[in-house]
């Protein structure tokens, strides 16, 4: 079995994308375990815009088969929607049986919650809901959408459930026929396409193929592992696999975790290399670090190379990919931050307590002035250039199989084969 998985390094937006249409085009199956993490993009399609949230287009035309997994949440009406506008494709976007399905009360506490909360941009997706509804057990499950009388019991459980929580956010209780003839509905235009994800995987791998997995977010915004609280409900981190996927972890690998070049991160918490000021702004501005849907600057740093290094180890990368180097070109000097000082002691790893009080042990290097656009490969770039890909490589212990320097997918150079395991 060879089960590729795509895991960020830092606090998410790494700009694991592009790697994961690099693996795909050698893969069989593209699968993700959180709905819509590798989706979210615009297409043109004979000439009309359309914007994704949930289905990933580009794989499915250019006819791969991508599969949401056993620990994904997902709303049917979305999904089919999506599978509408895109029109044919010669690769197939199953869903998993075990997959949960996102309700009608979902979406609406998420707006609800917004306009109490003022969280204008938090998307409504209602994922966050359905997830508190399966862990309380009262989830319904794709599998449930094709047994009409199943569907019918868990749907009214579940809106009996929320009825008070709706009311208590100033909502409406929602009636439940016609919600329930909804997902049916849906349940029949999807039933050739609700599989057993993992048994397909399973298959798959002892036919010899090749599976992509993409990993949400990153992992110091996962929820055991991160910044807790500051961190997404769900798992990020490549062991997330096993279960979200369905798949033993003696299957899993290559892992192959993906940084950029400096640091980002979306809302608040500790962030021990943050940069202010004309710095911070010049990498906003020549990484296009706004956020998608809110238009507001990221949070900007330079390389922290002990976020990496426990992300490394708790993932187990057999390669790192560095992204956006470009975006460095025309600094004097690019510190690397090392290993933290925190309270008279050296620390090589993020503290559990006290990562907004450490202090960076900086190496500076020197900067390169000329653009990375069309350079081909490592010998081609910039001394300077090859010193930070070679110090990043030494000080996180994990060499890089792929450095991006530049967005198209062409704009990478490769200096291991991804697939490869250590
Ligand atoms: P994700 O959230 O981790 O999946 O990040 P995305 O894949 O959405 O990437 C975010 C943006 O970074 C996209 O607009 C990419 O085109 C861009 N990008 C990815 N790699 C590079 C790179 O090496 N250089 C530059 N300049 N942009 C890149």
């Amino acid at each position: 079995m060879t089960l590729a998985i795509v895991v960020g390094a830092q606090w998410g937006d790494e700009g694991k994308g592009k790697p994961i249409e690099i693996l795909a085009q050698q893969a069989d199956l593209i699968v993700a375990w959180v709905s819509g993490s590798n989706a979210g993009r615009a297409m043109v399609i004979d000439g009309e815009r359309i914007v994704l949230s949930l289905v990933p287009g580009p794989f499915l035309r250019a006819g791969k088969d991508c599969l949401l997994a056993q620990g994904a949440a997902l709303d049917p009406i979305v999904l089919l929607r999506e599978l509408d506008l895109l029109g044919t494709t010669s690769g197939k976007m199953l869903v998993d049986q075990r997959a949960h399905v996102v309700l009608p009360h979902h979406v609406e506490i998420d707006r609800l919650r917004n306009e109490i909360e003022g969280a204008s941009g938090v998307p409504r997706t209602g994922i966050g809901p359905c997830y508190a509804d399966k862990i309380s057990r009262r989830g319904v499950q794709v599998g449930d959408l094709l047994v009409p009388q199943r569907l019918d019991e868990k749907v009214r459980g579940a809106l009996d459930a929320a009825a008070p929580v709706l009311k208590a956010l100033g909502g409406a209780a929602l009636d439940a026929g016609p919600i329930v003839a909804d997902l049916g509905a849906c349940g029949e235009r999807l039933r050739s396409l609700i599989v057993d994800g993992s048994a397909l995987v399973d298959r798959l791998g002892r036919e010899g193929k090749r599976v992509v997995v993409e990993a949400p977010f990153g992992t110091m915004v996962d929820m055991d592992a991160g910044t807790y609280p500051f961190v997404v409900g769900g798992t990020c981190v490549a062991g997330g696999a096993s279960a979200g996927v369905g798949v033993a972890p003696r299957a899993i690998g290559p892992v192959i975790g993906v940084a950029k070049a400096y640091t980002t991160r979306v809302g608040p918490g500790p962030f021990p290399t943050e940069l202010f000021g004309d710095l911070a702004k010049k990498l906003q501005q020549a990484g296009g670090e706004l956020g998608p849907t809110t238009g507001r600057p990221r949070r900007c740093g330079m390389f922290d190379v002990p976020a990496v290094r426990y992300a490394a180890r708790i993932n187990g990368f057999d390669s790192l990919v560095l992204t956006k180097l470009d975006v460095l070109s025309g600094m004097d000097e690019v510190p690397v931050c090392v290993g933290y000082h925190l309270d008279g002691q050296l620390r090589d790893e993020p503290p559990y307590d006290g990562l907004s009080r450490v202090e960076p042990l900086w190496e500076k290097l020197p900067g390169w002035s000329v653009p990375l656009k069309g350079i081909g490969t490592f010998e081609d770039l910039p001394e300077n250039a090859q010193r930070y890909i070679r110090t990043i490589e030494q000080t996180v212990g994990i060499p890089i199989s792929m450095v991006g320097v530049g967005p198209d997918r062409g704009e990478t150079i490769t200096l291991r084969d991804p697939w490869t395991k250590r």
